[in-house]
């Protein structure tokens, strides 16, 4: 193996051999741009050297051969003391670590060719400056001495000198400095600092391998998902120097970083920062401040144009946006690093337009450069905060996005205040099904406990609201009407919160908010602009190559409209439990304690009406797109008051009322252990008598209305929580006796597909015979990943996945992006064998993973017809579903 290889021999696909700094320095070499030559040492032997202790036998050999022919063509040798070469060793693994990993400047100075380098370049400050920083960088990052010594140092010495920048110390100063520097190193580690510059080179690039398993560096590898055993490259390098100071005929020197285009925003034109007499790090470690790059035009006219050459070549080159670090030395313009630039989604987007319109990228390369969580963060409403802005309490930022409104603490008084037109924020301890119409009404929902995962999440999350949830430090009390933070504060109903729900965090006042153009212009095209006109583009290109349809989650004619605006194709799931919630709960209950059929036929002849309604308004809102709509499936006691709350009022009542003992006694009878495993889904279907019909009714009285104010509705019916064909069977010829009975009522033929949902391992297993009976599939993800692995969502996320996720159990959780091996699995062997029988047979995905990015491409790889979401997530599921097609 060939351990070190010159810039001219590497090249830009070596990245995993010479990491991305080696690769980028190489690349540009090739391409002719002013790069300070060196040489770079692979991460094979970094590998070898973390695995045994010890660098490859061959590469001492190699790299003093190539040290050697740096020094011949740089005609100076390594810190010899006359003319000295200074190099500086770099690390650089495969995938940017910023700040992760050390660099060492100025290798090769000693007391020796210090005075030499003064000499040489006439500028003897520089030189002890540079000395200096090499003791430094050296003793704290190869010798491990504390850091801090050496800056308290620094400190002293200004302040004896009555100074406030490192810039003022002269020449004498910074050689007294570095008598102290070197004193202190001999002080903590009881050796001197190395004055042999070959000594000093071996033992840089050793503790640049070193710094691989800093615990920052591991730390940040498993945050970002980087392998572990890639290891770190090392470049050594000529250095160059934009400390030479500014002289008439030196002209300028400095350093600084510059980017093709900028990376906040993505506007056309070179963008970055520019320091005057200072070496690299000073640029990051913020020193000085640093100018504006277009001040280099007036300071440097002739480097700036080059610089501006140079970007374009890499622009070009890399066809992407790119950044640099450049130096300038007396005039002389200097590269020392590109690579392809992190950008915010706003820049993302509109530079991945603007390549396209110039040419350079194809509409296919547009839409891969973007992606969805981008777009949904672009979608978000943000605030404007400053450092003074302190939070009242963190949470979980369980559902982005930011929101202002009056606090409330249950879900009546936020109803009541939104339709009053009033902004509100529900505050609770948690929320259950019945806080749903609040949490409807409100901007956000903030909660003191539960995590990713709890209702107010999923919810929330659901229906693109902003949610903050588990902020321990307010002490929620709603019977008082206000919550407390550990602090002291009280805030009460009706006072002002903002929520951000992207930092999760809760403020006491209206902070600013800056309105999303993205969101506006995706809803209603009320926004445009570049942005927006870049966002759109994509889409574009996006719905014109995808395969998968996308649909939506919707319930309400509101939601449904308001997912139509942003592109769906339809609505996948329907949910027609939260149409059984508010003030229609009195006649659920009546239904559910009906002593007898004819009392409980009268309160479905009662919902009759109300569900129709809710019917026509839905496919009315999607006339001419397919509408499912999932018969009734939670357990029904999920409508009834809670078990022991009942129970307690009644026993301290003086004179129990009645009727709530009857309905005591009919929660007792309906309670059961496991409700998610009980009666629910189509089992509650064929248990109830009527309900089912009830809802059939409804469904074919709304399509017969459409049809008949001249609408085109195209109702299908879903059976959910299916296990065996015989359920489904039963639920079918039900169905299709309702159907078949108002179509006779109506004289109207009624054309509604009738399908099922697989959220069971059996149903999965048992696809081709449930296929007989069943005109479509709905993956029901979320459901059938509980029943796969066995465990509650609800309950899990509260106790073990935090140590799951830690342990990488899980690399993420299930219920965020689908588990392709195991339930992924059940889907895929469910779509082929239920093809196998029903060539036609239409297959899609209603869980909260058909807005998962990466579900979405799994979905579309193992054929599924469409993903269904939140209105919230349309446009980001389109987008993903047109990468997942190139
Ligand atoms: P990082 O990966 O943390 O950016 P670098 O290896 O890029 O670390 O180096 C840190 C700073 O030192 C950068 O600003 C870089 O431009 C500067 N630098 C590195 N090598 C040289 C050199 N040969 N001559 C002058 N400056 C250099
Ligand atoms: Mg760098
Ligand atoms: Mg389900």
């Amino acid at each position: 193996t060939k351990y070190v290889y010159a810039f001219a021999e590497g090249g830009r696909d070596m990245a995993a051999l010479l990491g991305g700094k080696g690769a980028g320095l190489a690349e540009m070499t090739r391409l002719g741009l002013p790069v300070p030559p060196g040489f770079t040492v692979t991460t094979d032997a970094c590998k070898v050297y973390l695995r045994t202790g010890e660098e490859p036998p061959e590469l001492g050999v190699e790299a003093a051969q190539a040290l050697a022919g740096l020094e011949r063509a740089m005609g100076r040798g390594l810190g010899a003391p006359d003319d000295p070469l200074l190099v500086s060793v770099r690390s650089g693994a495969r995938f940017s670590m910023p700040g992760m990993m050390e660099t060492i400047l100025d290798i090769g100075l000693n007391d020796r060719s210090v005075t030499g380098l003064a000499k040489a370049s006439g500028q003897e400050r520089s030189a002890w400056d540079s000395y200096r920083r090499l003791i430094q960088m050296f003793g704290h990052t190869v010798m491990g001495v504390d850091g801090d010594l050496f800056e308290r140092a620094i400190a002293e010495h200004k302040e004896r000198r009555g100074v406030a920048d490192d810039h003022l110390l002269d020449t004498g100063e910074l050689a007294v400095l570095t008598e102290e520097f070197k004193a202190i190193i001999r002080k903590e580690t009881g050796e001197d600092f190395p004055q042999d510059p070959a000594e000093q080179l071996a033992r840089a690039v050793r503790a640049v391998f070193d710094s691989w398993n800093t615990e920052r560096a591991r730390v940040y590898r498993h945050r970002e998902h980087i392998s572990e055993d890639l290891g770190t490259a090392v470049n050594v390098q000529a250095m160059v120097f934009g400390n030479l100071g500014t002289t008439e005929t030196f002209k300028s020197s400095g350093t600084g970083v510059a980017f093709t285009r900028d990376p906040a925003t993505g506007e056309r034109g070179m963008y970055g920062d520019y320091l005057p007499d200072a070496q690299g790090e000073d640029v990051v470690a913020g020193v000085r401040d640093a100018l504006p790059l277009s001040e280099l035009k007036t300071l440097d006219p002739r480097s700036y144009v080059e610089l501006g050459d140079h970007l374009r070549t890499l622009e070009n080159h890399y066809r992407d946006l790119c950044d640099v670090e450049f130096t300038v030395e007396r005039g002389k313009l200097w590269i020392l690093q590109t690579r392809v630039g992190k950008r915010t989604a706003e820049a993302a987007f509109r530079i991945a337009h603007d390549l396209r319109e110039e040419g350079t990228i194809s509409a296919d390369e547009a839409v891969i450069r973007v992606d969805g969580a981008e777009l949904t963060r672009l979608m978000f409403p943000r605030f404007d905060t400053t450092p003074d802005d302190i939070p009242l309490a963190h949470g979980v930022p369980a559902s982005p996005g930011a929101a202002v409104g009056a606090v409330v603490f249950d879900s009546a008084e936020a109803v009541r205040r939104a339709a009053a037109g009033e902004a509100v924020v529900l505050v609770r301890r948690e929320t259950t099904p019945d806080d749903l119409p609040g949490m409807i009404a409100a901007q956000a929902v903030l909660t003191s406990r539960g995590g990713k995962t709890s209702h107010a999440a999923v919810v929330a999350r659901g229906m693109g609201k902003v949610c903050v949830c588990g902020a321990e430090a307010l002490t929620v009390d709603p019977d008082a009407r206000r919550f407390t933070t550990t602090s002291g504060t009280v805030v009460r109903e009706g006072d002002t919160v903002s929520v951000d729900g992207t930092a999760g965090t809760v403020h006491l006042g209206a902070l600013p908010l800056t309105a999303s153009d993205v969101g506006r212009a995706l809803e209603n095209g009320t926004a445009t602009g570049p942005l927006t006109e870049a966002v759109l583009g994509a889409l574009a290109h996006a719905d014109s190559v995808r395969r998968l349809e996308v649909r939506a989650n919707a319930d309400t004619p509101e939601d449904a409209a308001r997912a139509r605006s942003l592109g769906a194709q339809g609505i996948g799931l329907c949910r027609t439990e939260h149409m059984f919630l508010g003030e229609r709960r009195a006649l659920v209950e009546a239904m559910i304690l009906a002593p007898d059929d004819t009392a409980r036929e009268q309160a479905l002849a009662a919902l009759l009406p109300l569900q129709r309604a809710d019917f026509t308004a839905i496919l009315e809102a999607m006339d001419g797109l397919p509408v499912t709509i999932r018969l009734l499936d939670p357990p029904l006691h999920e409508f009834l008051p809670d078990r022991t709350q009942l129970a307690v009022r009644l026993a301290e009542a003086a004179e129990p009322d009645p009727r709530e003992r009857e309905l005591l006694a009919a929660v007792e009878r309906m309670h059961e252990q496991n409700p998610m495993l009980g009666l629910r889904g189509v089992r509650l279907g064929l248990a109830v008598p009527g309900l089912m019909a009830m809802q059939v009714r409804a469904v074919a009285e709304a399509v017969t209305a459409r049809l008949s104010a001249g609408g085109r509705p195209r109702a299908e019916i879903m059976i959910p929580l299916v296990g065996t064909v015989e359920e489904l069977r039963l639920a079918r010829a039900e169905t299709e006796r309702v159907l078949a009975e108002v179509a006779a009522e109506t004289g109207r033929a009624l054309d509604c597909p009738i399908g099922t949902m697989i959220e069971l391992p059996r149903a999965a297993l048992t696809a081709a015979r449930i296929a007989e009976a069943a005109d479509f599939f709905s993956f029901g993800t979320n459901d059938l990943t509980q029943t796969t692995w066995g465990l509650s969502r609800d309950d899990a996320e509260a106790s073990f996945f935090p140590l799951y996720l830690d342990k990488g159990v899980f690399e993420v959780s299930p219920f965020d992006s689908i588990d392709q091996e195991g339930v992924g699995r059940l889907v895929e062997i469910a779509v082929e064998a239920g093809r196998a029988v029903r060539p036609r047979l239409e297959t899609g995905v209603c869980g909260e993973h058909g807005g998962d990015p990466d579900s979405i491409h799994f979905f579309h790889r193992i054929g599924l017809d469409y993903v269904s979401c939140s209105p919230f997530r349309i446009p980001a599921a389109r987008l993903e579903a047109g990468r997942a097609a190139l």
